[in-house]
């Protein structure tokens, strides 16, 4: 490493909070799958900014939204309307056939901004006593960092220290029905749930278990949120996850490739119900719906649907996959995943993922370990055949220690 990229590292180590620890790569330009380093040295980026740069780093016709509008009008508040909020109402509604759209920032503020409407929705439309609803989400879920979010995961890193949490959230096993159905009373509003687990990674429900949870919600009149912050927009070769297990979400929420990675966009998508409770005044956000993100936004969702990505993610995901499944290895436990968001696990005799990582690294692919033993793969949804192959190519060599 030149004195240079050691430099700026020393630097963010002295003066930034340590709340990531990233491999040692500095990196200063991307283009589409690629990305450089202060060297000059090129990367195969496989984990994409955790899916928020789906179309490729520095997508040419998401760059040209961006500065065009950045020469108009940036922001505005609420407080006055926008010529770009209401055609990207119009798009994003027409492409997931949507009733309702909250316009927010980050994922965490979506899932914030969720909680905050289906409680409202739970008091004013099914009336639940005030101060009872209860929302249920899965263990090992990851919807943001946020105090009321941290609150109900399960992971002791993400919550420790950090208390006292927010009541109203009874936690599940992520995949098991009867569970489930147990935890479901009459003060249950809403059920949080990721359609794949990305963070805690990669991990599905089995077959069958998304149909019987949207049954066991239309029957008990409970609001079926889907996190798709990171297994939407074209992640798991589908517009939305959801669409593989063939049932609709009464809430949905995106946000990562919202923007194709320019800018922080979220949404929260629903019927007409449960955004219908919320009144002026009752919510909102200075940034949220502001004209340069969605102008952006509407660049990346073009962009996404024109450019064939949603296919070419489910075609490169199923050559990623065999490819994966072909390579012998003896430190692979499973090989998992739907479409590009994919996840070799090791035995945890392998000795922890970031080693492979690292050796990743050296040439020249960059992912991500997730929860020790499990090496994330989701490379952005424009990989050629040519770029899959030679990316597993280097996974073999890796895996295999070739
Ligand atoms: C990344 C992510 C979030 C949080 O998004 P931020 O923009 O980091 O706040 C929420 N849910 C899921 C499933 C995510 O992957």
């Amino acid at each position: 490493m030149t004195t240079e990229a050691a430099d700026l590292i020393r630097t963010e180590h002295a003066l930034g909070a340590h709340n990531y620890k990233p491999l040692d790569v500095v990196l200063s330009r991307g283009e589409g799958v690629h990305v450089w380093d202060t060297e000059g040295n090129r990367y195969l980026d496989c984990l994409s900014a955790y899916s928020a740069v789906n179309q490729g780093h520095c997508h040419p016709k998401i760059r040209e939204a961006l500065i065009e509008q950045s020469a108009k009008l940036t922001l505005t508040s609420r407080a006055f309307h926008n010529d770009q909020l209401a055609p990207f109402y119009e798009e994003i509604a027409a492409l997931t056939g949507s009733h309702k759209v909250l316009p927010m920032n980050s994922g965490a503020e979506a899932v914030e901004s969720a909680v905050k409407a289906v409680r409202k929705w739970g008091y004013e439309v099914k009336g639940v006593p005030e101060g009872k609803a209860e929302i249920i989400v899965c263990s090992n879920n990851f919807h943001g960092r946020t105090l009321g979010i941290v609150g109900f995961s399960t992971d002791p890193v993400a919550r420790t220290g950090f208390g006292p949490f927010a009541p109203g959230f009874r936690v599940v096993p992520h995949g098991d029905i009867a569970a489930f159905r147990d935890a479901v009373g009459p003060n249950t509003v809403g059920f949080l749930v990721e359609p794949i687990q990305g963070e805690a990674g990669v991990l599905m429900a089995p077959e069958g278990y998304f149909r019987e949870v949207r049954e066991i919600c239309t029957e008990m009149n409970i609001t079926l949120i889907l996190d798709e912050i990171q297994t939407g927009l074209g992640r798991t070769g589908r517009l939305l996850a959801e669409e593989h297990e063939g049932i609709e979400a009464d809430v949905t929420l995106v946000g990562k490739a919202l923007s194709g990675g320019f800018y922080p966009v979220s949404a929260v998508l629903s019927n007409s119900e449960v955004l219908g409770v919320l009144k002026p005044g009752e919510h909102g956000s200075t940034f949220g719906g502001n004209p340069l993100g969605v102008a952006v936004a509407r660049a990346a969702l073009k962009v996404l649907v024109e450019e064939g990505m949603i296919e070419n993610s489910e075609k490169m995901g199923a050559r990623f996959m065999e490819g994966l499944k072909g390579i012998r290895s003896n430190v692979v436990k499973e090989v998992r995943g739907r479409g590009l968001m994919l996840a070799v696990e090791l035995f945890p005799e392998a000795g922890g993922a970031r080693p492979y990582c690292e050796a990743l690294k050296e040439r020249g692919v960059l992912a991500k370990d997730t929860h020790d033993h499990t090496i994330r793969i989701a490379p952005p949804l424009v990989i050629t055949p040519e770029q899959v192959d030679w990316a597993l190519e280097q996974f073999d060599a890796v895996l295999t220690g070739s």
